[in-house]
């Protein structure tokens, strides 16, 4: 008889069921995930190449190429976080060798220049201040010193520091130089205006737990046919096999639909009905959404004596990064909005640690309820240390935003009648 060892790690009896807290989140991402969406997840499991299954995975390519904007073919969501996405446009469209021009002007683009060099590629860096946009004179120069470049690669809404650049123009510049792009809209998608077919993106990436308010581990992703013609006709293997876009179309392609990976089926349902949530407020509504507390929570911010770290024409309504005042703890007031009001706001990256707060505006999050208590949070936790705060001015400053951005609402109501 074969005696099987003794079983060890066994653990302890004492752990339970884990359940969250209920948090408010205004930070970088995770957003909340709306009721509808979370009842979805739950529903149960089906097989990957189940009819049915297969039916909803059509209408989510439909739903992804309307908030993309796009009529790419070649939309899908594939199975990982926002990074996944990241990796995916680069390791199908970067070779040995290849010259790949990144532009950096946060956290993300840094990530950008560690994809190409793991992929083999040359990365020439373009460095622009973290808070401001990308340069596209800057780009030009570069294209022009290097026109052999293959891709060109920059993040449209710069989430570490709430700076958004100008992706129509940057396109542009880099197909005049025979180069494809590749552009990180993850924290764009559905917050703010985005056009793929429009500003003639190449190869776009977006996560599923931004300003969609989906579960995390999702990111859309969006090729053109350039792209495609490209993997097509490349000569080396793809060097991931997870990722290879030609295997990943036998499951997200057209026809005869072959096992690749199991897709992660729960999450699909949740993203199918986020984006359904998307559809059914209109994509142009989801944007202003997101501008109008904006506007709220920077009246109310402003109101405390607080400062911006972009410049308002390149600010992100859905990040807003705010500068900490001189003096005050900032990893103090983030844990006290964590203990005392369940309130998750994010910190500042890289250069920017210590020095800025960056308040998300995202998806289901951005809502009046969230900019009063944060407004209101925040102000209690300053003024416990000695920041001089008068109490209810930032409410009474975003209620006055409100106030008069319904009033502006109603007049142009009255012109267009
Ligand atoms: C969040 C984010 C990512 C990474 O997404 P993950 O889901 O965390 O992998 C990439 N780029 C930008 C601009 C982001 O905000």
């Amino acid at each position: 008889m074969i005696m099987n060892p003794t079983i060890k790690h066994l653990p302890p009896k004492k752990i339970n069921s884990f359940y969250p807290p209920q948090r408010t989140l205004m930070g970088p991402g995770p957003s909340e995930i709306t009721p509808r969406v979370l009842a979805a997840m739950s529903l149960p499991c089906i097989g990957y190449l189940d009819p049915v299954f297969v039916d909803m995975m059509d209408e989510l390519k439909t739903l992804l190429r309307y908030v993309f904007q796009t009529d790419n073919q070649l939309t899908f969501p594939a199975s990982g976080p926002g990074s996944v996405g990241m990796e995916m446009c680069f390791v199908n469209m970067v070779n040995e060798g290849d010259k790949v021009i990144v532009c950096r002007n946060g956290v993300f683009g840094g990530r950008m220049i560690e994809n190409v060099e793991r992929c083999g590629g040359k990365a020439i860096v373009i460095e622009d201040t973290w808070g401001e946009p990308v340069d596209p004179n800057k780009l030009e120069e570069t294209l022009k010193q290097h026109p052999d470049t293959k891709v060109v690669a920059f993040v449209l809404a710069e989430t570490s520091t709430g700076c958004m650049s100008d992706a129509k123009t940057l396109v542009e510049i880099a197909h005049r130089y025979g180069a494809l792009t590749i552009v990180d809209a993850v924290t764009q998608l559905a917050g703010t205006p985005l056009f793929v077919d429009e500003w003639g993106i190449d190869a776009v990436y977006s996560g599923s737990q931004k300003c969609l308010s989906c579960t995390p581990g999702l990111a859309p992703v969006s090729f053109s046919d350039r792209v495609v013609a490209l993997v097509r006709n490349r000569k080396e293997r793809c060097h991931s096999w997870f990722m290879d876009l030609d295997l990943v179309l036998g499951y997200w392609g057209n026809t005869n639909r072959t096992y690749h990976h199991t897709a992660p089926i729960n999450g699909l349902y949740a993203l199918h009905e986020a984006l359904l949530q998307v559809r059914e407020e209109g994509l142009e509504n989801s944007w202003a959404r997101h501008t109008r507390h904006y506007l709220a929570l920077k009246a109310g911010l402003e109101a405390m004596g607080l400062e911006y770290l972009v410049k308002e024409e390149y600010r992100l309504p859905q990040l807003n990064a705010v500068k900490v005042p001189e003096g005050i703890d900032e990893a103090r007031v983030r844990k006290a909005l964590l203990e005392e009001f369940n309130l998750e706001i994010g910190a500042g990256l890289g250069p920017l640690a210590g020095k800025i707060w960056r308040f998300g505006l995202m998806g289901y999050s951005a809502k009046s309820e969230n900019v009063m208590l944060c407004l209101s949070a925040l102000g209690s936790v300053l003024m416990d240390l000695g920041y001089p705060v008068k109490l209810g001015y930032a409410e009474a400053a975003a209620h006055q935003s409100y106030a008069e951005q319904h009033a502006q609402a109603a007049q142009q109501k009255i012109k267009a009648a």
